[in-house]
């Protein structure tokens, strides 16, 4: 690659508040349109915002998560443009007082910071479906929901310190995380209470000067941020060989054709004519309010606590992807276990029930966890079938010790019966014993395998793998 790659995200997060951010509509996705809606909203004439100060306590949790300076004095603007999605012909946001500037996200995996410009409170619009066409141009008419118009949006803008694609998917994947651990976003992408920007421009490489930037717009999923990205500096590093220049533009991800295309040349900011929203007062936060808004623990903090336990990425990112097994992770951690036996579990016989709805969390009994992981460790349990009663173990209060005695789950290894199948798998497997004797260490498993689904739970893998290993070789002896 002769170009350095440059990106800035901007990323808009919808709160999960129970009210809009100027009215008092609930703030819900529905599938009824224009359930949700109220003068304030529709902006009737007449009709004034008032600052929703839930809103404001969850964009401070927000601003803390990400360490950026919170302003003691901001105030919101008016940005106007005209679109059908938009009733009032502008959006109430904040244009040069942001509520919250700098602070930045690090992302441990990559081990780099990546550094925020500002991060400020808008207001959503609302939706536009268009039928008969792609566009309000095209379309044959437009149905216009409400809903979402005037549900509180925060937009988080990254300087653009961005340098590959898979740093920008961590970066919107951990954010993601961050907002959802906060509790003040459920951030779903397919819904659109997150929803990403990007702007990218190549440059040749080491060189000072950024390249001429195209926003791509409509980036709906993970997949396609990536596939979006990818193909972009496909075609602006094609562009630029050409001896051609880029042009500055906004372009659209089209999933169909998995391309981008020019939608519009980028707008200016005055464009938007923003002026101060004469109907709100300024916003001044005082100190003490700021400080009495706590946060928990964010996704990166957890990210570099497991580290420190060498757990990898994928058993890092398993934890933190399921805050409910997360938070269980923590309660078994206190137990002397090898945090690795536990994700171990966790991520195997555990996802597996949770994922097919069998987990009742009300009734999940900790210490029958920790003894059966122990058990597991220990071998000396019939791992397979003690499998079958897991869903009792899991949530009923019994000895569970006594328990796997009475359901004769440990294993009485019989050594006599363990050397008779051992020589009996031998006799039978030919194929496999000479592969094994040329140096294909693959075969010692399948042997072993074929014993022990013999031995039905009367030996333990190691036993029966080590009698294994003399009687072979006690062949290339002979
Ligand atoms: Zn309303």
């Amino acid at each position: 690659m002769e170009y350095d790659i440059v990106i800035g995200l901007e990323v808009h997060i919808e709160l999960s508040t129970e009210k809009k951010l100027f009215c008092g509509c609930k703030n819900e996705f529905t599938h009824e349109p224009n359930k949700n809606v109220c003068p304030v909203c529709l902006g009737l004439p007449g009709s004034l915002p008032v600052i929703n100060q839930q809103a404001i306590e969850y964009f401070i949790k927000l601003s803390k998560a990400l360490d950026c300076q919170i302003s003691l004095s901001s105030k919101f603007d008016r940005k106007h443009y005209f679109y059908p999605d938009m009733p009032k012909n502008y959006q109430i946001s904040q244009y040069d007082l942001p509520l919250a500037t700098k602070g930045g996200l690090f992302l441990p995996n990559l081990n780099k910071y990546v550094y925020l410009r500002r991060i400020h409170l808008e207001e959503d619009t609302g939706k536009s479906i268009h039928i008969g066409g792609d566009n309000l141009r095209e379309a044959k008419y437009t149905l216009l929901n409400y809903n979402r118009a005037g549900v509180p949006l925060v937009e988080i803008v990254t300087e653009p310190v961005i340098y590959s694609v898979d740093e920008a998917a961590e970066f919107l994947e951990l954010l993601r995380l961050t907002a959802l651990y906060l509790n003040v976003s459920d951030v779903k992408m397919e819904e659109g209470s997150l929803r990403c920007d990007a702007n990218i421009s190549l440059k040749p490489k080491n060189s000072d000067k950024l390249g001429t930037k195209v926003e791509i717009k409509n980036i709906n999923s993970f997949r396609f941020l990536i596939r979006a990205l990818n193909y972009e500096i496909e075609r602006q590093s094609n562009i630029l060989k050409s001896g051609k220049g880029v042009i500055q533009e906004t372009r659209g991800w089209d999933e169909k054709t998995q391309t981008t295309y020019s939608m519009r040349t980028k707008e200016e900011a005055h464009d938007y004519r923003y002026f101060p929203e004469p109907d709100l007062l300024p916003l001044n936060l005082n100190q003490d309010y700021i400080d009495s808004i706590k946060i928990p623990k964010t996704p990166s903090h957890y990210y570099q606590e497991y580290l420190a336990f060498n757990l990898n990425n994928d058993e890092i990112m398993f934890l933190l992807e399921n805050p409910k097994i997360n938070d269980l992770f923590n309660v078994i951690i206190s137990s002397n276990l090898e945090p690795r036996s536990i994700v171990k579990f966790l991520k195997t016989d555990f996802a597996y029930l949770y994922n097919n709805n069998q987990i009742n969390w009300e009734r999940i009994q900790i210490n029958n966890i920790i003894e059966y992981i122990k058990l597991a460790e220990s071998k000396n349990i019939d791992i397979l079938n003690s499998k079958r009663y897991l869903i009792s173990i899991l949530h009923e209060e019994i000895d569970i010790l006594e328990f796997f005695k009475d359901k004769g789950l440990f294993i009485q290894e019989d050594t006599s019966l363990i050397e008779k199948v051992v020589d009996e798998i031998i006799s039978k497997n030919s194929q496999a014993v000479d592969d094994y004797l040329q140096g294909k260490d693959k075969a010692l498993g399948f042997l072993v395998g074929q014993a022990m689904k013999e031995l039905k739970g009367k030996a333990k893998p190691n036993t029966v793998s080590e009698l294994m290993i003399n009687k072979l070789r006690a062949f290339i002896k002979s």
